[in-house]
């Protein structure tokens, strides 16, 4: 039986688009390694690891291993009053290596939720010391998810804001970081930010930033000594620092986590997309003793928070052999390899007329145009060069498996190359 996709135009939402006039979608039959299988039989080589999440690509045996076995055990149990070794067995791992001030561990269903509970903690964290405080402190160009508490501290010029406004909740957002990665840093970078905090740290419970690269708001990479920076004032104020790596996490940068590339700790940490190696929808969000403690001191006692879906045993089960296969993998060598390879390979789209920048950091490559792109044109064209690569607006990008090889990813860069050279 072939995919309906008369059905799926007519009555499936995919994500940000149409009901009226639905963007055409590309039925997949199955993906392995690095690629995807059209119904068709056409394979296309993968660039996007499905939104920064299949980090070792797909079909992998270790991680269908995993999910097999536990699925002979249990998919899931409630974790309200029980508990099960995946989930303990996770936040093992986590807390082992993630900073070290990080060791409480609380398990939920998507990126958009870990933000969430990260937000929440905060709020319980000033009510419980008698002062409570209802504001957070960004930068431009965030993203942090769709939920309503995660779009609030999101671009505010993406959209979201605006159809929402009213409802979404107003927070003090600042410039985002200029300087570049690796540019020499210039300290007026910082001053938005200073100045923002000197004003109104009376009234802000967290500061909420992606590390090192802001993803889907612009796909921006910035200099560590932000980072430095941010955490010293967050000290200087007593203010708690969110770190969201949803996208960064598990290696994408060359780190395994971006904050390490400044040494900084933050309060509370974020983590989503790679956690399963993109099996399953998973996410954590984790804090210190010290926050912990204090939250559940307060009037409440407890920590406020409790999906039906908490600690999956299935999805911590292939997310404990994901994290597993990744440390007992070249991941570092892996990832270096790729930067250069995107370094050498992507530096002629500076050439093209319609190309503005190139940026890459680890396994990110960028490509930012002067025009936004005709997504479904620009999509055909890929597909016809056998690639799997989705812009949004200005930006076409890059973020393959770890796993991917290098005739693999030339074919991904010679077809950025290709499409952009088009007349
Ligand atoms: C994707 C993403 C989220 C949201 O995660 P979902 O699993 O899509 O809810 C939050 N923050 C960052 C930095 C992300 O990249």
């Amino acid at each position: 039986m072939s995919i309906d996709l008369q059905f799926d135009q007519q009555h499936l939402w995919h994500p940000y688009t149409s009901s009226l006039k639905p963007l055409p979608c590309y039925p997949v039959a199955s993906a392995e390694g690095c690629e995807l299988i059209l119904e068709d039989d056409r394979r296309l080589v993968d660039g996007m690891a499905s939104w920064w999440a299949c980090i070792h690509g797909y079909q992998v045996a270790e991680l269908d291993q995993a999910v097999q076995q536990q699925l002979g055990k249990m998919s899931h149990v409630m974790f309200g009053g029980l508990t099960h070794q995946p989930a303990i067995d996770l936040a093992k791992k986590l807390v082992a290596l993630t900073p070290e001030n990080l060791q409480q561990v609380f398990i939920s269903d998507s990126g958009s939720v870990a933000v969430e509970v990260a937000l929440k903690m905060a709020l319980q964290y000033w009510q419980a010391k008698a002062e409570p405080r209802a504001k957070f402190a960004t930068v431009r160009n965030g993203y942090h998810g769709d939920t309503f508490a995660a779009m609030s501290v999101s671009d505010p010029q993406g959209g979201m804001h605006q159809l929402y406004q009213g409802f979404l909740a107003e927070h003090y957002f600042c410039e985002a970081p200029q300087t570049r990665f690796n540019e020499t840093w210039n300290n007026a970078d910082i001053v938005p930010m200073e100045t923002l905090l000197a004003e109104h740290h009376n009234s802000i419970a967290a500061v909420i930033i992606e590390p090192i690269v802001q993803g889907a708001g612009g796909m921006r990479i910035y200099h560590p000594e932000y980072l430095k920076k941010l955490r010293a004032l967050c000290n200087k104020y007593g203010l708690l620092l969110i770190a969201d790596e949803i996208a960064t996490g598990f290696g994408r940068t060359g780190k395994m986590f971006a904050c390490e590339h400044a040494q900084i700790e933050p309060d509370i940490l974020c983590l989503g997309k790679g956690l399963t190696g993109g099996y399953m929808s998973l996410a954590a969000t984790l804090t210190s003793k010290q926050v912990a403690n204090t939250i559940c001191s307060g009037d409440a006692g407890v920590f406020m928070h409790g999906p039906t879906f908490m600690g999956n045993p299935l999805a911590c089960a292939v997310a404990n052999a994901s994290i597993e296969l990744l440390l007992t993998s070249p991941w570092q060598q892996r990832v270096a390899h790729i930067q250069a390879r995107l370094n050498q390979h992507l530096a002629a789209c500076l050439n093209l007329k319609a190309v503005a920048d190139v940026r890459i950091l680890g396994a990110i490559g960028v490509v930012e145009l002067h025009k936004a792109v005709d997504l479904a044109k620009i999509q055909a064209q890929f597909v016809e060069r056998g690639v799997w690569i989705r812009p949004f607006g200005k930006l076409i990008y890059l973020m393959p498996p770890y796993t991917i090889s290098d005739v693999q990813l030339e074919q991904l860069c010679s077809a950025i190359y290709q499409v952009m050279a088009k007349p």
